[in-house]
């Protein structure tokens, strides 16, 4: 069977550093935010030309931590995107404000930036764009928007570690960004960890003090916080992976870039569309088809996993039936939520495979004429 994501090849691959950092930690006697923790946010920070970073227990609470600290809750709005995975729009809940929702644009994806201007009211206090399946989301035109209504910029940036916009790394483009390190991100470790980016030190501080119980001196506490930590085992793996993640990157885009071209002739399939100024790190290869269920079927059949992502937008989720939206509301997302399925991604998908999928989907096409 081909994986949609080649994790066990992956960890295969860097199985003794792994072993042997994990045999460091263990005879450390460090085991949460120690040292390895300061050196990859020192590191991450560093990368991505930022001037801090605060490593948390998952990405999801990356984002919750953020808007928390931005003092976002109750009665305040929060814009973001109904096409993301439901953890963008959760922590908005989490915290007690709002999500609204905007539809997004046809090409990449992403939250459309014309109709979030137009979605802006007194009660909005901060934009979520997220970089869908790995592509950077339209930031300048974003960050006017924020500018001109006085706005917070968070990134969520889970699912694009390494992507880069008009040559600045995402993650540096907004107030805030947050990563996650789950396994299946590009950037994931054998667990959970979440990373916040900035260069507000104040900020850096009060998310600091969140992820240790509001506290800034041990026993001695400012605020309700959060228990959300890294461990130092994650964060060790983590700084073995950072060393890699740009060559991965750049082979789930030289994949892409063979699909493409493959597939182009393939008239029952929409394929994913990387703008110009911006480089799409393909966290997911994401295509569109009518036919989607025939399709995945039939890749099934072929022993190819593929899945789809996302089945259901976050303005039509059971739990939002009291927020006032109703099915046609966002009919780009709405259709994308239809159509689009992953197939396999990974760096380590080797060209035999690659072929197999490929003919797999020319061959559905074939069928269905
Ligand atoms: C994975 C993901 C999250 C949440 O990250 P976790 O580490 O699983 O909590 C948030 N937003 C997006 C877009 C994601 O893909």
């Amino acid at each position: 069977m081909i994986p949609l994501i080649h994790l066990k090849k992956q960890f295969q691959a860097v199985k003794k550093e792994v072993l042997k950092e994990l045999e460091e930690v263990l005879d450390s006697g460090q085991y949460i935010l120690g040292p390895k923790v300061k050196e990859l946010e020192k590191r991450i920070a560093q990368k991505l030309g930022v001037q801090e970073a605060v490593a948390v227990a998952n990405g999801t609470d990356a984002l919750v931590l953020t808007l928390e600290a931005y003092g976002i809750g109750k009665g305040d709005e929060v814009i973001t995107t109904p096409f993301t995975f439901f953890a963008s729009a959760e922590a908005i809940s989490r915290v007690g404000a709002t999500p609204v929702f905007v539809d997004v644009d046809p090409l990449t994806y992403n939250l459309d930036p014309k109709k979030v201007e137009e979605t802006v009211t007194t009660a909005t206090k901060a934009i979520i764009p997220v970089h869908i399946f790995g592509q950077p989301a339209d930031m300048d035109d974003i960050m006017a928007i924020a500018k001109k209504h006085e706005l917070f910029v968070i990134e969520d940036a889970c699912q694009a570690f390494g992507a880069d916009y008009r040559g600045r790394p995402v993650g540096s483009l907004g107030d805030a960004a947050c990563f996650s390190f789950f396994p299946t991100k590009n950037l994931g470790t054998l667990g959970d960890g979440g990373m916040v980016v900035m260069s507000d030190p104040d900020l850096a501080d009060q998310i600091r003090q969140l992820r240790t119980h509001g506290t800034n001196k041990k026993y001695f506490h400012d605020k309700i916080g959060f228990n959300s930590r890294l461990d130092e085992l994650h964060a060790a793996i983590l700084l073995i992976l950072l060393e890699k993640i740009d060559g991965w990157n750049e082979q789930r885009r030289e994949i892409a870039k063979r699909y493409k071209e493959s597939l182009a002739l393939a008239p029952h399939l929409t394929l994913p569309q990387e703008k110009a100024d911006r480089t799409h790190i393909y966290h997911l290869y994401c295509i569109g088809a009518k036919n989607r269920s025939d399709m995945m079927k039939s890749l099934e059949k072929q022993q190819i996993h593929s899945g789809v992502y996302y089945p259901c937008c976050l303005h039509l989720q059971n739990v939002y039936a009291s927020l006032p939206y109703n099915k046609g509301d966002f009919p780009v997302a709405e259709s994308l939520s239809a159509t689009l399925f992953a197939i396999p991604m990974s760096p380590f998908l080797s060209r035999e495979e690659q072929d197999q999928v490929i003919s797999a989907l020319l061959e559905s096409g074939e069928e269905d004429r």
